[in-house]
């Protein structure tokens, strides 16, 4: 059966202020209300009233609704980016708002508070697991099963809560709608308000037989099993989104999803920032002076580096490729090495005697380049 415009059936204008439409409301619902009205159709139109005026007594939906038309109240549907918040998937509270005074009730329920039908189809909720990784795993990828508890649907009412071989009926007090409709007596007058109906709280059904198994939630909180694929180059603090894994969605709704997020231990040897991956090479300054060739670590193992002569301490070379993967492009970051030149502390008399020696070639002076430029100095204030 196609939906009619709602807008015709609260008989509004399409521009009609927020008033106009709990005007148009309140005279509807309690012309149609089934307590009060007898004829056939009269259940069928007071839901169809309720259904009009919950969108389009929410700002918000009544501009989706506008926009897409019955579509933005299919609970699958999302509006685009800066649409309206998320979708229709926020029905959450329900009628819980209900239970404080009756000047509460009146004011959510005309207030354009925007209360949701609360048998509406929810999406689960979203969990988080932490995994942990050594500092090469998170390099090279691996692949984990991890195990969680979750609330999944009931695997024996199929998410209805009633007993197998039943089903949930449509509620006898309020015919369906959840919602009931009170009078107040109160000093300004008599007041009509509606509030969620007390036998089915809200949910428009009943439930005559309980499932045995989840007790009438429709729930039951199960171990969950998952094969987790973990990219190469991941760093920690990243986190992952597994959709589907989350909670089960209560009357009907999707599940959630899980958030996968890693944590990576540090390393002795390197530091990390991305695909950029550090290391400190302590050498002698013989070494430094006179080069050399060396084994240096790296996380893809040992690589020869050459280490030119006349290096200063502070220096940094660079082993190509020898980094973390980049995770959103292809190849590898470099592994940065950092030359830190030792002096010695512990010299024998022949190791002193030999340094005195080179010492002695040097003068006062520092370095070859320090002894050059005073030479030209020299040369300079001759002139
Ligand atoms: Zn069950
Ligand atoms: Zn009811």
């Amino acid at each position: 059966m196609a939906k009619r415009d709602y807008y015709e059936v609260l008989g509004v204008a399409k521009d009609a202020s927020s008033q106009e439409i709990k005007r148009a409301y309140r005279k509807l619902s309690k012309k149609y209300h089934p307590d009060i009205n007898p004829s056939k159709d009269a259940d069928e139109k007071f839901k169809e009233i309720n259904e009009a005026y919950e969108v389009l007594s929410d700002e918000q939906k009544r501009a989706a609704y506008d926009q897409y038309g019955h579509a933005a109240t299919d609970p699958n549907f999302r509006a685009g980016a800066g649409g309206f918040g998320g979708g229709f998937d926020g029905f959450g509270g329900g009628f819980s708002g209900f239970g404080g005074g009756m000047d509460d009730i009146f004011e959510s329920f005309f207030g354009g508070g925007g209360r949701q039908r609360p048998n509406a189809p929810r999406r689960g909720a979203d969990l988080q697991y932490v995994i942990h990784l050594t500092f090469e795993e998170a390099i090279f990828g691996k692949k984990e099963t991890i195990h969680y508890e979750r609330e999944e649907e009931c695997s024996s009412c199929h998410g209805s809560g009633a007993k197998a071989g039943t089903s949930p009926v449509s509620c006898h007090n309020c015919h369906g709608s959840g919602v009931v409709v009170m009078d107040k007596q109160t000093p300004f007058g008599r007041f009509q308000t509606q509030q969620a109906c007390p036998v089915c709280h809200g949910s428009g059904q009943e439930i005559k037989e309980k499932c045995s198994h989840c007790h009438g939630s429709g729930r039951q909180r199960k171990g969950h099993k998952l094969s987790v694929s973990i990219p190469a180059g991941v760093e920690d603090g990243h986190q992952m989104r597994l959709s589907g894994q989350g909670e089960a969605g209560v009357n009907g709704g999707p599940y959630g999803d899980l958030y996968v997020v890693f944590q990576v231990a540090s390393s002795d040897v390197f530091t990390r920032d991305g695909s950029e991956i550090y290391f400190t090479l302590p050498i002698n300054f013989v070494q430094a002076a006179l080069g050399d060739e060396v084994e240096v670590p790296t996380v893809h193992g040992k690589v020869k580096m050459k280490i030119p002569a006349g290096i200063q301490s502070g220096s940094h070379l660079r082993l190509n490729g020898k980094g973390a993967p980049r995770l959103r492009s292809s190849g590898n970051g470099d592994q940065h090495v950092t030359i830190k030149v030792m002096t010695p502390k512990h010299l024998n008399k022949e190791q002193k005697e030999a340094l005195r020696a080179y010492g002695k070639t040097m003068g006062d002076k520092v370095t070859e380049e320090e002894l050059n430029f005073f030479e030209k100095m020299k040369k300079a204030f001759k002139d």
